[in-house]
C-alpha cells in the first residue's frame, strides 16, 4: 500500500460539503396533501403475500399506504409511470437529493430524462427512529433488491423468491409482458421498513431487525399516475438472511385512498424535467 503523505491528516480533516444542497428543490405542499387526505376514502387494497410481489395502480392525486400486518416485514417497492413503464423510480438520484433513507416530506424521483417527483411521503410512523448508534435508519434507498443472481454468485443455487423475481413475476402478471421483458423493467427499490446502513470500519452495507410492528405504515401522495409493484421480501424483518425461505415472513397491505373532488384545487401533476435535452448539440 502507498505510504501516507506527511499532510495525510490535514487532507482527511477537510470539512465535507453537501453534493446536492436541496433547498432549491420544488417543495411539496404537505399541508394541502394532508388536508386532502382527511376527507379521502379508501377505494381499493392489495394484500401482498409473504415472499411474493403484487402490482397496484394509483391515479395522480390519490394516496397509497403500505402497512405492516401480522408481523415485522420489509417491502421492496418499484414505481413506474402507469402510461410509460420506462419512466421509473430512480433510487440513486433520490439518495443523492435526500440522503440514504427517506421520510415524511421527501419524494421519490424518476429516472433520466424525466427526473420529476413520482410520489411524496406524507406520513411515516417510523419517523421517530432517526439514526441509531450503528448509523442505521429506516426506509433506505441504498440497497438494490435481493436477487437470485447475487445469491448464485455468492452461494450457488437457484432461489426463486428474491424480491427481484417477485417483482418480475408481478409485473409480468399485471402487464402481460413476457417474463424476461418484465425483468428488464425491474429497478432498484425503496426498501420500505428496512433498517440499514453502512459499517463505519469497512463501509459495508448492513441490515438489522426492522423496528416495524403491525400497524406501522408509510403513506404516499401519488404525484403522477403510478403503477406500483411491491415485494414482501423473503428476509422478513431482515434480521438474518434474505435469499432463502428461512426467515419468518408476513404479508404487506397496500391501500389506495381518493380525496374528495376539489380537495386538491391549486395542485397539478408535475411536468417533465425542464432540461432541453440538446446536450450541447
Ligand atoms: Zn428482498
Amino acid at each position: 500500500m502507498t505510504e501516507a503523505p506527511p499532510d495525510a491528516d490535514a487532507r482527511r480533516s477537510i470539512t465535507p460539503v453537501i453534493c446536492y444542497p436541496n433547498e432549491t428543490l420544488p417543495k411539496p405542499d404537505l399541508a394541502l396533501y394532508r388536508d386532502a387526505r382527511v376527507g379521502a376514502e379508501k377505494v381499493s387494497e392489495v394484500l401482498v403475500p409473504p415472499r411474493e410481489g403484487r402490482c397496484f395502480e394509483v391515479q395522480a392525486g390519490r394516496f397509497f399506504r403500505i402497512s405492516s400486518v401480522e408481523g415485522p416485514q420489509v417491502g421492496d417497492l418499484n414505481l413506474h409511470n402507469l402510461h410509460d413503464l420506462s419512466e421509473r423510480f430512480f433510487s440513486g438520484k433520490t439518495r443523492a437529493l435526500h440522503g440514504t433513507h427517506v421520510t415524511t416530506g421527501e419524494r421519490l424521483w424518476s429516472n433520466l430524462p424525466y427526473l420529476r417527483p413520482m410520489a411524496t411521503i406524507i406520513e411515516d410512523t417510523l419517523g421517530w427512529y432517526g439514526i441509531d448508534q450503528y448509523g442505521g435508519s429506516v426506509h433506505d434507498v441504498i440497497g438494490t433488491r435481493c436477487d437470485p443472481y447475487t445469491g448464485n454468485l455468492l452461494a450457488g443455487g437457484h432461489y426463486h423468491h428474491c424480491c427481484h423475481s417477485n417483482l418480475t413475476r408481478a409485473l409480468s402478471d399485471h402487464t402481460g409482458l413476457p417474463l424476461h421483458e418484465a425483468e428488464t423493467m425491474v429497478h432498484d427499490v425503496l426498501n420500505v421498513f428496512m433498517c440499514t446502513g453502512f459499517t463505519r470500519d469497512t463501509g459495508q452495507y448492513f441490515m438489522k431487525a426492522s423496528p416495524v410492528r403491525p400497524g406501522d405504515y408509510l403513506e404516499f401522495f401519488a404525484e403522477i399516475d403510478l403503477l406500483g409493484n411491491l415485494s414482501a421480501c423473503p428476509g422478513g424483518d431482515c434480521s438474518s438472511e434474505h435469499s432463502s425461505d428461512t426467515a419468518a415472513c408476513h404479508p404487506l397491505l397496500v391501500e389506495i385512498f381518493a380525496p374528495v373532488e376539489s380537495a386538491l384545487d391549486g395542485w397539478s401533476s408535475p411536468t417533465l424535467n425542464g432540461y432541453d435535452r440538446s446536450h450541447g448539440r
